[in-house]
Formats: structure tokens, sequence, C-alpha cells
């Protein structure tokens, strides 16, 4: 799987990603993580690619040409990669757009569904904004999904964009090693995740649950699933009554 990211700040986004086990995925081929620069396309020799807003008001915003440029160079890298691997079938056409993330905190909140719904394509495309944003013009024509990671305001989109990548890659099939790993965790089922405990049996006094040491497969499962639900009612209501109504549909 591809993820091409856009952003003024490649390096930042590379570090973050090529350590542990993204960074083993790059390493091992399960995924490619390529950036562009946004500034690489400004149209102008200082390298700007912000200005102000108009209308007024504080701050400066992305332009929209040096995006737009930007996206048209990933286009073309995907499409050679297409023609260099001879995929005539599957070949991306002109039609065909890329699915182009927008990390915005106006856009759907992230969730494990997207996670999983994103991990089925080949090629991503995520836009980190920088300043006030990005002029409105070439995100009308480019982007496809607006996506925001919670209800607060980032300096730039490119922690949300990592975070994206972190969480599509995990459930990229060979990422994890065991491929069961990310089918038993929180939000899969619509529960979270049960408490889970290491060795030592005793830690200051407190004992692992019994039932864990039972070597009894049936009750560990069933001890499993009423913490899932307990934790689930406790630390996100909204989550149980869904998982709830959803059952007694
Ligand atoms: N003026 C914009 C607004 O009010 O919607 C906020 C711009 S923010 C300072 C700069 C960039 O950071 C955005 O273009 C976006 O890419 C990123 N960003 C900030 N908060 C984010 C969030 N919660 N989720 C995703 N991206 C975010």
């Amino acid at each position: 799987m591809n993820f091409h990211i856009m952003t003024l700040f490649p390096e930042m986004v590379m570090n973050g990603l090529s350590e542990s086990i993204t960074g083993r995925a790059m390493k091992n081929g399960f995924i490619n993580v390529d950036t562009v620069n946004i500034r690489d396309f400004a149209q102008n020799k200082y390298g700007h690619v912000d200005d102000y807003t108009y209308g007024g008001g504080a701050g400066m915003l992305m332009q929209a040409e040096p995006v737009y440029l930007a996206y048209q160079s990933i286009l073309e890298r995907i499409k050679a990669g297409e023609e260099a691997f001879d995929k005539n079938e599957n070949s991306m056409n002109d039609n065909r757009k890329p699915r182009v993330i927008y990390m915005t905190p106006q856009g759907t909140p992230f969730k494990q569904s997207m996670a999983v719904e994103y991990s089925k394509e080949e090629d991503i495309i995520i836009l980190c904004g920088h300043y006030e944003g990005i002029d409105e013009r070439v995100l009308e024509m480019i982007v496809t999904d607006n996506v925001s990671i919670g209800d607060f305001v980032l300096t730039g989109g490119e922690l949300p964009a990592m975070m994206i990548v972190d969480a599509v890659s995990r459930l990229v099939p060979g990422v994890l090693g065991g491929e069961d790993s990310a089918v038993y965790e929180s939000f899969y089922d619509g529960l979270l995740e049960y408490p889970q405990y290491t060795r030592p049996e005793v830690f200051m006094g407190k004992a692992v649950p019994e039932v864990l040491l039972s070597g009894h497969h049936k009750n560990i499962e069933k001890w499993r699933y009423e913490q899932s639900l307990k934790r689930t009612k406790e630390r996100r209501p909204d989550l149980y009554e869904k998982y709830i109504n959803n059952k007694n549909k």
C-alpha cells in the first residue's frame, strides 16, 4: 500500500514514521510512504506558498497552485508506478481519482472503521495544511475526504497524517506479523478491549485475575467479553449503547 503525503514538512513526517512498526513495515516493503514537499512547487523564487486571505483576517493561507501542482506530481508518480508494474487492467485511467484525504479540524472524526476502509486502497494521498489552512478552491478540486483527528486545533496536518498512516498500516496484511493482532482490539467489534496482564503474577500485592491462569479457554473468553462490556459501559457509554442496540436488532 502506498501513502503519498503532501506537506511543507516532509522530514517531520518521515522521522515520525520511520521508527518502530511503521518503520519496519516500510523497510520490509509492506507499505511505502512517499512525501511531496509542497514548497517545491512554489511559484516564486523565495519558496513562498502562503499569502494573506481575501477579506482580511488574521494569519496566512496556503495558496492553491503549489498544492495543485504537488497533487499532479503525485498522480504522475502513481501512473508511472502502475505502468512500471504493467498492471494494465487496474491501471489508473484519467477518470479515476485516487482518494485524497485532507486533514482538517472541520472533517469527519477519524474512526477505526475509516482505517479499515482506507486499508483496502492501493494508493492514498494525504494533504497536510498549515497556517490558517488552504485556499478553498483547490480543496474543492482535489479532496475526496475531509478528516479530523478530534475537536481541537493543531498547527499543522503532519501529526494527524502520521496518525492515519499508523492506524491504516497496522491493518495491512503482514505489518503486525500475527494476523489476529489487529482483530482482537478496541473498536474491532464495537467494544473497548478487556484489561491485559503479563508477568509477574503478583505486582506490588496486586495479583493477575485467577481465571487467566486457569488455562480454561472458554472461561477466559467469557471473562474477557464481560470485562470489555464493563469497560465500554464505564468509559464510552456512547459506544456501549450503540453495541447493545445493534445486538438487540
Ligand atoms: N483555520 C482552520 C480552521 O479553523 O478550520 C485551522 C487551520 S490549522 C491552524 C492548520 C492545519 O492543521 C489545518 O489545515 C489542518 O491540516 C491541520 N489540523 C489542525 N487541527 C486538526 C485536526 N483536529 N484534525 C486534522 N487536522 C488538523
